[in-house]
């Protein structure tokens, strides 16, 4: 690169490391050495208190440096207060530094997984790993570098990321659905409490719990309990009877049979079920054939009323 993008104004922080204010170096080129003043001003200004809130404010000016840079302000327009304006930057030369080849550094909040995860999501593909969302392995990283991509106010890391949480829905849809209700991510939400109205509450670890936070966990505690209720009541309703099974003697043999499955069915009841268990039904042995019918359509009854039961939150 014959051209620098920006040129750096270290600053030394209390703890002994720098912290780099970024100024774009057509203003430092300029011919009114005031304007230099200026410009490292404004940069030390952006960046004050302690020295991670002031990285952190450098770090969020880079994006506007950068399509400050890019979009090349013209000579029509100078910067008030400035008679002579700077040369502008060759337009074709200046580019975005690259993490891997930058010789500065940033101090920063997060960690070092957080912040790669993150920048990945933001630079194009390619630039850390083949695809941007491949340093994000695990939800907790990723909920992480959601809260980063929060933080910094990036609508692209922040879809790309949520759109990555979902990846981790049929493992763990259980802290899926906290931390999508964490960070007030409706749809995702309800659709990873499909996925976890199957795991029991008993099954969830403290962790989850807290994210989960009283609101999201009631919401899963009673969706569960309703589905729950909705199907005991389902399958405790009367077997279907018509005219004939209402005064057939082999009536009451298959009607024991029906009872017996039902309560095997409710000590394994998941809430998520769906019924098909009912279809595992054990007919050996000498049943009426018109009386089976009347079954056939009392399991197809429940099977369908399953379905009519609430699904998310
Ligand atoms: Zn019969």
């Amino acid at each position: 690169m014959s051209y620098p993008p920006s040129s750096v104004t270290p600053r030394r922080l209390a703890d002994g490391g720098y912290s780099y204010g970024f100024v774009p170096v057509w203003r430092l080129h300029g011919t009114n050495p005031s304007v230099t003043v200026q410009a490292q001003n404004a940069s030390q200004q952006a960046s004050p208190g302690t020295g991670a809130q002031g990285a952190l404010n450098n770090l969020f000016c880079l994006p506007k440096l950068l399509s400050h840079l890019r979009s090349s302000p013209t000579p029509t327009s100078p910067p008030p207060g400035i008679d002579d304006p700077p040369p502008l930057p060759p337009k074709d030369t200046v580019t975005a530094p690259t993490p891997r080849t930058n010789p500065y550094t940033w101090l920063v909040p997060e960690t070092a997984p957080v912040l790669e995860g993150f920048l990945s999501l933001i630079y194009p593909s390619g630039t850390f790993t083949p695809f941007p969302t491949d340093p994000l392995i695990t939800l907790e990283l990723t909920g992480r570098v959601i809260r980063a991509a929060l933080g910094y106010q990036s609508a692209k890391a922040l879809a790309l990321a949520r759109d990555h949480m979902s990846g981790f829905m049929m493992d763990r849809p259980v802290d899926v659905y906290a931390m999508a209700s964490f960070f007030k991510f409706t749809d995702l939400s309800k659709l990873a409490s499909q996925h976890g109205i199957g795991v029991p509450s008993s099954d969830w670890g403290g962790d989850t719990r807290a994210l989960l936070g009283r609101g999201a966990l009631a919401r899963l505690e009673e969706l569960q309990g309703a589905r729950m209720g909705g199907l005991r009541e389902i399958v405790n309703k009367e077997m279907e009877v018509d005219e004939h099974s209402a005064g057939c003697g082999k009536r009451g043999r298959l009607e024991e049979v029906w009872k017996a499955k039902v309560r095997e069915l409710e000590l394994g009841l998941r809430p998520d079920s769906e019924l098909f268990e009912l279809l595992a039904i054990d007919l050996s042995g000498e049943h009426c054939e018109n009386c089976l019918v009347q079954l056939g359509m009392t399991i197809q009854r429940c099977l369908y009323e399953a379905r009519e039961l609430p699904r998310s939150v």
